[in-house]
């Protein structure tokens, strides 16, 4: 078979690739003109843009407002998320008949016995409309918190749309996080109704969920739980279900009508709420609003993945990230897309399975991490070869900066050297992509993630504030207008919202964290965060997270949590821990508080070592240096130690750490 070829290689620069002229005539976007267009007037761009893409309700007064830090878009709009996703496709899509209705979304359970669910768009519309109906029903209103803890399984989604129908927020936090660490965030947004599931499968291993949201249950604002049955009743633990505040999914969808209409919202109200790592140990609600999430949502899916309505796309992000949220949600749902989702772990039951999933349902966009392919990587290229990849005509990456042998490998072997790879940066905070390559334009360079997207304004500044010359690192910042789907807010705390985005740079650059260098006059290299937020195998995990989860525990006085890097998940956190006079370090202590980490935040969390020290470097002030340690694990020069209180550790945690460089 002849295979089209999308991509080509620069002739005069070995690892640059150019799109070929089939992929730039099949692109929505095939000429890098759009971004002049774009930067000659970026608010008429975004404001046709979100004429096209999306249907509103009322149209918007004006396009853009702000008052820095804050900023509006399409003030006075009108619009209904869930609306955008379904009821309007359904003219087009949606036909009676089920067999000619567009697919929406394929499941695939973890267990290969399992069949995969295929949903419609009219299966999911009428899905969505029934559980809003639900939600109503137990009191969810406009404005309301709805706390979803949910595996990947179809009514996660159905839950978000759900809300999104009447108003409602939700804030999703991943399931693999603990129940207690659920809690601190239902308790943040004061949720009113939960949303969650028996359990799910991972690797081959019922999960019991209900027991950990039950913990979250326990929050003051909590009075009701509607729990999902995954397992169908089929449950290997006991479920307990309390009465008067837990409800099944089943039997309330049963009684529902299909009756709903969606609720038109200003443009600017919150749609969700997202919790991150920053760096304090209290992770704060990113509020994303309506309007300017779903046109971003919208038009990065559509020029990123190049979306047309053949294609199969799969993101592989959980729904608990950002990355869940916009691109295996409300992205491909709003361009009316037919989407993969996954249940399980990729090496179950071996290491083909995401490539043999790919192959069943002739995915042609797969947008993964890095993370992943560093393990794919390692398992050999015999897992991708047993099965078809050829309809793959794109491939995306995000989460961390992508080394070189990792970009080459996924392209090599899983787009056989046919497609582009994008490497997309962005963050919880920005909602969709802003960095990357456009596959009809290029160029794909490996490790450089590309050009910020049309009528979006980034730059690279020192640390006075000038921006950098090529080659010089700095830090990477957005400019005005800020970017339709930038974050709003930080819930009830409008000090963090100011000091962790507005005052690096003042109110009117938003800082980003992540350091970053520029290729050549259009293209960004991030070279990743330049605060104390680690990404462990693309997970955002804040050092002061995990260090609260560890000084918590009886023993331990106090303890400092670094990064280092890893050859397969990029980062792993390292701790330093000083115990409580009289306690001695064995691995029984040891096991003790990696058990308290796993229980206060999840298994992400897990230091992948720890290291029992009598002290830690610290500031005049009493501030724990965890540069100097961050340095030591990597043997990098280690700077200046006389301004620290105790010089004196250095030599001393040298001996510990193993620290080489003379
Ligand atoms: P999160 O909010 O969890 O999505 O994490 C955002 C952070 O991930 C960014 O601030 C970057 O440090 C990192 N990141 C995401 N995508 C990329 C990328 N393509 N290249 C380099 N770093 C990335």
């Amino acid at each position: 078979m002849v295979q089209t070829k999308w991509v080509v290689r620069d002739k005069s620069k070995k690892s640059v690739y150019w799109p070929s002229q089939e992929m730039k005539e099949r692109a929505f976007v095939g000429s890098d003109k759009i971004y002049k267009d774009a930067a000659k007037n970026p608010k008429a761009f975004w404001a046709n843009l979100a004429k096209d893409g999306l249907s509103w309700d009322r149209p918007w007064k004006t396009v853009y407002e702000s008052k820095p830090p804050y900023f509006k878009w399409f003030v006075g709009g009108q619009l209904n998320v869930s609306y955008n996703c379904l009821d309007r496709h359904l003219e087009q899509r949606g036909d009676q008949d089920p067999i000619s209705n567009k697919v929406a979304i394929i499941w695939e359970p973890e267990p290969e016995s399992e069949r995969a669910r295929k949903i419609t768009y009219m299966g999911l519309y009428r899905k969505v409309c029934k559980f809003s109906n639900v939600l109503k029903k137990i009191g969810v209103r406009k404005g309301d918190r709805v706390g979803i803890y949910m595996p990947m399984i179809p009514e996660a989604l159905i839950a978000m749309l759900a809300c999104t129908r009447l108003g409602a927020i939700h804030s999703v936090v991943f399931s693999a996080f603990s129940g207690i660490n659920f809690k601190k965030r239902v308790d943040d947004c004061e949720a009113k109704v939960l949303v969650t599931c028996d359990g799910y499968w991972r690797r081959g291993k019922q999960i019991n969920l209900k027991k950990q949201a039950d913990i979250a249950a326990n929050a003051k604002s909590v009075k009701k739980v509607v729990v999902v049955q995954r397992f169908e009743g089929k449950n290997e633990f006991k479920l307990k279900m309390k009465k008067g505040r837990d409800l099944w999914y089943h039997e309330l969808m049963e009684k529902a009508s299909e009756d709903s209409k969606p609720v038109p919202v200003e443009s600017n109200t919150p749609l969700f709420l997202l919790y991150t790592s920053g760096t304090t140990g209290k992770p704060k609600g990113i509020i994303h609003d309506t309007g300017g999430y779903l046109t971003q949502a919208y038009w990065t899916t559509l020029f990123n993945f190049d979306l047309h309505e053949d294609d199969v796309f799969w993101c592989t992000a959980d729904i608990g990230w950002i990355t869940g949220h916009t691109y295996s949600c409300y992205g491909p749902l709003s361009v009316g897309a037919t989407m993969v989702i996954y249940e399980g772990s990729p090496d179950v039951p071996d290491w083909g399975r995401l490539w043999k999933i790919a192959d069943k349902f002739d995915v042609s966009v797969f947008y993964t991490a890095p993370t992943a392919i560093r393990m794919f990587k390692k398992m050999g290229k015999k897992w991708p070869k047993h099965f078809d990849l050829s309809t793959l005509r794109i491939l995306g990456t995000v989460g961390e900066p992508i080394d070189l042998e990792t970009w080459n490998w996924y392209f090599d072997y899983i787009g056989n050297k046919r497609c582009p790879l994008i490497d997309t940066w962005w963050q919880t905070e920005t909602g969709g992509t802003l960095v990357n390559a456009l596959p009809g334009i290029g160029p794909f360079i490996p490790t450089v993630a590309g050009r910020p997207f049309p009528g979006t304004v980034a730059d690279i500044l020192d640390d006075r504030g000038k921006p950098v010359k090529k080659g010089e690192t700095g830090y990477l910042v957005f400019r005005p207008p800020f970017p339709p789907g930038l974050l709003r807010g930080v819930w009830k705390n409008p000090k963090k919202y100011k000091d962790t985005y507005w005052s690096e740079y003042g109110i009117k650059t938003y800082y980003t964290s992540d350091g970053a260098k520029w290729y050549d006059k259009h293209n960004i290299r991030v070279t990743g965060r330049v605060d104390d937020v680690m990404k462990v195998a693309g997970h955002r995990l804040s050092s002061a997270e995990v260090e609260d989860a560890i000084t918590s525990h009886f023993h331990v006085i106090v303890s400092a949590v670094v990064p280092k890097p890893d050859e397969i998940r990029g980062q792993v956190p390292v701790a330093f821990i000083v115990l409580k006079l009289g306690v001695k370090p064995s691995p029984e202590v040891e096991a003790s508080i990696v058990k308290q980490v796993r229980k206060e935040i999840g298994p992400t969390a897990t230091p992948h070592q720890i290291f029992f020290v009598k002290d830690l470097p610290k500031t005049r002030s009493g501030k724990i240096m965890r540069r100097f340690l961050r340095s030591m694990l990597v043997n990098k020069k280690l700077g200046d130690a006389s301004t620290l209180q105790n010089p004196e550790i250095v030599d001393y945690l040298k001996k510990v750490v193993g620290y080489k460089r003379k």
